[in-house]
Formats: C-alpha cells, sequence, structure tokens
C-alpha cells in the first residue's frame, strides 16, 4: 500500500500495528414510529431520556477519570448530551409519533447541520455531537457502544474514520502510539487531545481505514505522511528528521521576526476562551482573529451584553498588554444563525445580507457587541481591537468605525475578503485603522469558487496567483495611508505563504495555534529581501504550483524545517 498524506496536527513520530476501529453508526430508518398511543409516546420518550442521560453520566465519568483537558472537553460533551433545546426537539418528534431512536437521530439532526455550515472551529464540534447522537441510539437499540481496546501488549496507531473524545480521553502514549483518522482538522478534538497526550497524529487522511488490521504503520505527525509497512530504514529515517525538525522548531523562539530582525507579530485564530492554552502553548503575541459567531450559536436570541463581556475579557485576561482582535458577528451564508436570519429569501446567502450587512438591519445587535466590548476593555490590560467582517466599500467601513468611536472602543478596523475591498483599501483605511486579510473568503469570491465545495479546491488554493495580486494591493492600499495590514485566513499557517506574505507587505500574522512554531521558524530563516524575492517570484507565476514552487526557490530555509 502506497504512503496516504493528511494533515499532521501532534508533532512526533509513532510506530505500531495498526488498529482499525470498524465501528458503524446505526441510522434508525426516517419514517420509524412507535405504536401511536399516548402510553406509547409517553414510554418512547423515557426510553431516549434515559439513553440520554446514560451517555452524559458515562461521559462524565470518564472525564472525571481523565481529568485535565480531555475531563472539560468531556464535560462539556457531556452537558450537550443534557441539552434541553435538544431534549425539547426529542420530545416534539416523539408526540409526532417518531420512535425514540429516530427522534434522538432527527434532533441532533438540526445542530449538525448548523455547525457544519459554520465550518472551521464550530464544524469539527460535529464530530462530538454525532458521537453522543450515535451512543445514545446504541443504548436506546440495546447495542454495544463504541469504543477503543485498552491495549496491553505494543502500543497500536489507531485508525478511525473519526474519533471522539470518549474515545481517547482514557488512553495514554503506553497504548496508543498514534492516531490517524479520515476526517477532523486542527482543531478536532483528536488534534486537541492527541497534542495534550503527546502522541503523534494526522488527520484528514483519505483512505486510512482502509489499511489492513495489525499492519505496521508509520506516522509522522508533523508532515502528516502515513507509511503503511514501513522498513527499518523508513523509521529510522523519519525518526531522525522529525528529531532534527524539532529541535529547529524549538530554537526559534519569542516574536516573530525575519533573519534580518523585521517583526511581524504571530497571533492566534482563536474561536473563543477554551482556545486560549493552546495559543500561550504555541506562543501567540495575540489573538489576530477571535471569530465570536460560537457565543451566538444555538440561541433564539442573541447573548445578553454581560454573557459577552465576560467571555471577551477572559480572553482579554490571557494577554495582558498584548493585542486582542476581535472580530464582530458574522452570521449569513456558511455561518447561519437561528435567531438572526436574512431578510428575505436569499437564492444565493454567500452574496447576500451577512456579516457586517446584518448589522445594518439590525444594529442593536452590534450596539450589545460593541459596547460588551468595550465593557471587557475597560477592564484588562489587553490592547482590543475591533473588526467586522465581510466589508465591500469605504462608506461601510467608515460607518462601522463611526459606531465603535460612538462606543468608545478606540481601535476600529475591517476585513478584507472582498475583491473590492482589496481594490480599493486606501480608501477603506481612511477610517479603519487596521486591515486584516480574510484569505479563506477573499478566494471564494475572487475565484468564485464555493469554500464549502470540496471539488473547487483547487480554486480555492491561496496560491493562486490572483489572491496574491489582491494580497498585495491590500498590503499596499494600507500602507498608503499608514495604517497595519495582517493576514488572519488559514493561508497564514502556510510557512512557505507567510514568507511571500511578508514580502507583500503585510505586517502581522494569524493562524490556528499549532501553526505558528513553523512559521516562526519559517520567518527566521529569511530576510525581508528573501521574501520579497519570493512574493516577487510568486506573483510572477502563472498558475499556484508554478508560484509555490518559485517561492520555495527563494525560501532555501524550508528545506532545512523539511517543509
Ligand atoms: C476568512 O474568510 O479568511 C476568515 C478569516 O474568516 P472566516 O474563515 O471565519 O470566514
Ligand atoms: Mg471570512
Amino acid at each position: 500500500m502506497n504512503t496516504l498524506t493528511g494533515v499532521g496536527v501532534s508533532p512526533g513520530v509513532g510506530v505500531g500495528p495498526a488498529h482499525v476501529l470498524a465501528y458503524e453508526a446505526i441510522v434508525p430508518a426516517p419514517g420509524s414510529r412507535h405504536g401511536g398511543t399516548a402510553e406509547d409516546a409517553a414510554a418512547e420518550l423515557a426510553l431516549a431520556g434515559r439513553a440520554l442521560e446514560r451517555v452524559a453520566a458515562d461521559l462524565e465519568g470518564r472525564g472525571a477519570r481523565a481529568g485535565g483537558e480531555a475531563g472539560e472537553i468531556l464535560a462539556a460533551q457531556a452537558m450537550m448530551a443534557r441539552d434541553p433545546g435538544l431534549a425539547d426537539g426529542v420530545a416534539t418528534l416523539v408526540g409526532a409519533g417518531t420512535s425514540a431512536a429516530r427522534a434522538v437521530y432527527e434532533a441532533f439532526g438540526h445542530y449538525r447541520d448548523l455547525l457544519a455550515a459554520a465550518g472551521g472551529y464550530l464544524g469539527e464540534r460535529v464530530a462530538d455531537l454525532d458521537d453522543i447522537r450515535d451512543r445514545a441510539i446504541a443504548v436506546i437499540e440495546d447495542r454495544p457502544l463504541p469504543g477503543v481496546p485498552e491495549g496491553t501488549g505494543e502500543p497500536y496507531v489507531l485508525v478511525a474514520r473519526d474519533l471522539a473524545p470518549a474515545d481517547t480521553a482514557l488512553l495514554s502514549p503506553d497504548v496508543v502510539a498514534a492516531f490517524v483518522t479520515e476526517q477532523g482538522g486542527p482543531t478536532s478534538h483528536t488534534a486537541i487531545l492527541a497534542r495534550a497526550m503527546g502522541v503523534p497524529a494526522v488527520v484528514a487522511c483519505p483512505g486510512a481505514t482502509s489499511i489492513a488490521q495489525g499492519t505496521p504503520v508509520l506516522v509522522d505527525g508533523a508532515s502528516g505522511l502515513v507509511r503503511p509497512a514501513p522498513s527499518d530504514d523508513e523509521v529510522t529515517e523519519a525518526r531522525n528528521a522529525a528529531a532534527a525538525r524539532e529541535a529547529v522548531l524549538a530554537s526559534a523562539t519569542g516574536p516573530g521576526t525575519t533573519a534580518d530582525g523585521h517583526a511581524v507579530p504571530l497571533l492566534a485564530n482563536i474561536g473563543g476562551p477554551r482556545d486560549v492554552a493552546a495559543a500561550l502553548e504555541h506562543g501567540a503575541e495575540g489573538v489576530g482573529l477571535y471569530r465570536t459567531e460560537f457565543l451566538f450559536l444555538d440561541r433564539a436570541e442573541a447573548p445578553s451584553a454581560a454573557e459577552q463581556e465576560a467571555a471577551y475579557l477572559e480572553v482579554l485576561d490571557a494577554f495582558p498588554g498584548g493585542r486582542v482582535t476581535v472580530r464582530t458577528l458574522d452570521a449569513g451564508a456558511d455561518k447561519p444563525l437561528a435567531f438572526l436570519p436574512p431578510g428575505a429569501h436569499e437564492p444565493n446567502p454567500a452574496l447576500g445580507e451577512r456579516g457586517l450587512r446584518l448589522f445594518r438591519t439590525h444594529p442593536e445587535i452590534m450596539d450589545t457587541q460593541l459596547a460588551a466590548l468595550a465593557a471587557a476593555a475597560a477592564r484588562s490590560s489587553a490592547r482590543l481591537q475591533v473588526m467586522a467582517p465581510m466589508v465591500a466599500t469605504a462608506e461601510e467601513a467608515a460607518w462601522f468605525a463611526d459606531a465603535c468611536d460612538a462606543a468608545g472602543l478606540p481601535s476600529a478596523g475591517v476585513m478584507v475578503e472582498i475583491p473590492s475591498a482589496a481594490l480599493r483599501a486606501s480608501d477603506l483605511a481612511v477610517r479603519a485603522g487596521f486591515l486584516s486579510v480574510g484569505t479563506n473568503d477573499l478566494a471564494q469570491y475572487a475565484l468564485a469558487a464555493d469554500r464549502q465545495l470540496g471539488a473547487l479546491t483547487g480554486l480555492q488554493d491561496a496560491w493562486q496567483p490572483a489572491l496574491l495580486d489582491l494580497v498585495a494591493l491590500a498590503a499596499a492600499g494600507a500602507a498608503e495611508r499608514g495604517r497595519p495590514c495582517g493576514v488572519c485566513g488559514e493561508a497564514a499557517a502556510d510557512p512557505a505563504l507567510a514568507c511571500v506574505f511578508v514580502g507583500l507587505g503585510v505586517t502581522s500574522l494569524s493562524m490556528s495555534a499549532p501553526a505558528l512554531p513553523a512559521v516562526r521558524a519559517a520567518l527566521s530563516r529569511h530576510t525581508r529581501q528573501q521574501c520579497h524575492l519570493a512574493a516577487d517570484a510568486a506573483r510572477a507565476a502563472s498558475s499556484p504550483e508554478a508560484a509555490r514552487a518559485e517561492a520555495r526557490s527563494h525560501l532555501p530555509g524550508l528545506a532545512g524545517l523539511a517543509l
């Protein structure tokens, strides 16, 4: 079998026999109904309630045994299982005649769709929900629960379509040599727990579950390579390369700078207070993007000012004296919110009333959020910056900056996610105090390629020369007004692209925390001049592949990092 490639999310090299989890979740048939009488309904409802409670108690019990980060994650999952909104959903369905198992399946479906549509950190919570659902249905149907072997012999490589925290929380490096999953991303709980446990992990690795049970597997949690049946030489080589790479990464510490001392602050993208620990662990100098949608999700109405203030303060307090950039609510399209639907039916929500545009029709939601942010900032020594998503024009930027001024917020900026904003960046920067390029959406709009469509990944490639041109325009427009311009899209996590962005004039980089050490090391090994040359070469190319290759030819330090 050939080497498989995924995303390395917990560094190190692990070798062991594959243990492939083949649990197939039960899907109760659509339309499955109970007997139909009031007694039947009461009995089914009680059955569903007991199942959800048993799952919650089991998760809590495992959490208490695991302790630490795993304990917190499982306690949060137990709360999801006891969610009153979910119980109401089950009761409504059972009341209308649906069987307990199907009602649980459908009630979870609603939350699942919301999270999946949000993508990123929120999207990765879908696996946690699915796990609760599958466990509850197994209890209702009296079938065995999903689980992993305790492991007595040689540590194994645990391979699965996806893993739930309940599966992994009680494992240790004596039992498991590495994790490999076909699904999941850098902020999935598999990734978080693997890092906390110090076990190498690769996620988003297609084909992994077709590895035969018991086959020896080599897993490189940094490069994302998974090699079935490796030779002894391959194992030695991978271990040596990993050790060398770790040494290089560990040697680059402190604030981000190029080899010739040009400072490029390295910041973290977070979804809430829960991500702060990882940001600090990886040396984030602050937060470059706090996605506040998480607070608003799954609500009948917006969270109160007091609740918002507490969440913002918790993040601000983690970075005393540092910079924390909070993005105001970015609802709509790929981040739908139940209580904030667009005004009319939209055939094309990505081009609809979303992001800042929704604040125009619901100014009270913006005012509450800005007031909560101002109140949190007043109680913290962190430097709060607030920015608006999906800004298209200078007029919108000015409108938002005025609202921030009125709320007493010291620093208001805008995201550059729409080509018009990049093209007219210097107009936006008249009132916006800083710009932050969101490459995920900027690529989507520049290449007319839906970010949620896997089939269009090639067009979403951040090395597309057209996208690089837009980033260059945004940085130049900001510089014309003496304003900083960062990048906070996922592209900043690519060490080579990070160097190119610096060469294009970008002044700070924000990314998911685990990517910080490699980007810090890549910058420290190249001068600003090398970054300029790499950027010029990438922009002169006419395809993403050529742009990547041309840029890398000016960035020799990447080879030493095995990147
Ligand atoms: C982006 O669009 O690049 C971005 C950072 O915002 P989000 O991914 O949350 O849409
Ligand atoms: Mg965006």
